[in-house]
């Protein structure tokens, strides 16, 4: 007998109508790879919320196995990079999206979208980080590259209390900057402090159109909310400062001027994790593995089980998600 898996899986009627059921597959079902993966543990990024809701086009393939990241162990490999019984963890390369992903307990993927473990590192704590805190560092480490020390001044994080804020947080407090988190939840002040941040400031102050110059109040920032919360954290962004643009969670749109760039020679520093190059990647990953606070890893992340999957999609969507979500498989 045919030994099959469980997966999400997406799928779309004649009339376009997208539908999310879990079902059971076998492994004939996987899509072309040289590497197959025992998925051991995922997680529920904004994204996939979207890919499960339906709110945005992230599935762009049907039927499908949502879920942008994994962590596992290989089972079996034709690429010479990876042999069974390596750990290791992916994100993005369109795994989710064109690819069947992480919703389900086997994976095939190529074996060069794939990443180490990082070392003293479980799958559970790699999904905690997941793709939103591997953002994170992707915004860090474009920050440092302009030049952003925590001498510079304070730096601001917009969705502070979601997966790629609360990760940002918690690295640039560990690295030693003055990190003003920026929330719609006052209730969740403890929680961030307890991440590392100085400040705490209301989500309103940043999200009404922005004036083309404001006071200045930080040297940088890790913006994961688009529209006018990035508007205004650029008008308030010191002289010479930087701002990583890596999220849209207000708005696609970003309704600004000119003039942070041309009077303050303000940057803009956009991110995309999905397809950054693996040198990049194998660069943030290390990172994550010296300049997180592993302990905080657990203050950050909800642990659930695979069953509980759609219903946290449409939380995510929502807003109503503290950090990040693990799902452990069983
Ligand atoms: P979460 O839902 O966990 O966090 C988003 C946070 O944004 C919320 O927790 C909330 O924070 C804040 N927020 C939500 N709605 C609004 C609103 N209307 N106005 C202002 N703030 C709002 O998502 P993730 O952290 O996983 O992802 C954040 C963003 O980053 C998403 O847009 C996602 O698509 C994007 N992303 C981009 C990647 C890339 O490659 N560039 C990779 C990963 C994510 P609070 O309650 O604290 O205010």
């Amino acid at each position: 007998m045919t030994e099959t898996f469980k997966a999400i899986l997406v799928s779309r009627d004649e009339e376009k109508k997208q539908s999310v059921a879990v079902a059971e597959l076998a492994e004939a079902d996987l899509m072309e790879g040289d590497v197959t993966i025992a998925v051991e543990a995922t997680t529920v990024n904004y994204k996939d919320g979207l890919a499960i809701t339906g709110k945005a086009p992230v599935v762009r393939r049907f039927p499908l196995v949502p879920g942008i990241d994994f962590a596992g162990t290989v089972t079996a490999s034709s690429n010479s990079n990876w042999k069974a019984g390596d750990k290791v963890v992916l994100n993005g390369w369109g795994v989710g999206e064109t690819h069947h992903g992480g919703f389900a307990e086997r994976a095939r993927v190529k074996g060069d979208w794939l990443v180490p473990l990082p070392e003293g590192m479980s799958p559970r704590d790699a999904m905690a980080v997941g793709t939103a805190g591997y953002t994170a560092m992707l915004s860090v480490m474009a920050l440092e590259r302009h030049g952003i020390t925590p001498d510079r001044g304070p730096v601001v994080v917009t969705g502070a209390a979601g997966g790629v804020g609360s990760v940002a947080v918690s690295i640039l407090s560990k690295l030693g900057y003055h990190v003003v988190a920026s929330t719609g939840r006052p209730a969740e002040a403890d929680y961030l402090k307890e991440l590392g941040a100085a400040e705490i400031i209301s989500r309103d102050e940043l999200s009404a159109p922005a004036k083309p110059l404001a006071k200045e109040r930080w040297a940088g920032g890790v913006d994961a909310v688009g529209s006018h919360t990035l508007a205004n954290v650029l008008s308030m962004t010191s002289y010479g400062g930087a701002v990583t643009a890596c999220g849209l969670a207000q708005g696609m749109d970003l309704p600004s001027s000119v003039a942070p760039f041309i009077l303050r020679g303000v940057s803009l520093l956009g991110i995309d994790s999905v397809m950054a190059p693996r040198e990049l990647r194998l660069e943030a990953w290390k990172r994550i593995g010296t300049d997180l606070d592993h302990a905080k890893l657990s203050a950050l992340s909800t642990t659930m089980p695979f069953d509980a999957i759609i219903n946290a999609a449409h939380d995510i969507v929502e807003g109503k998600v503290r950090g990040r979500l693990v799902v452990e498989m069983g």
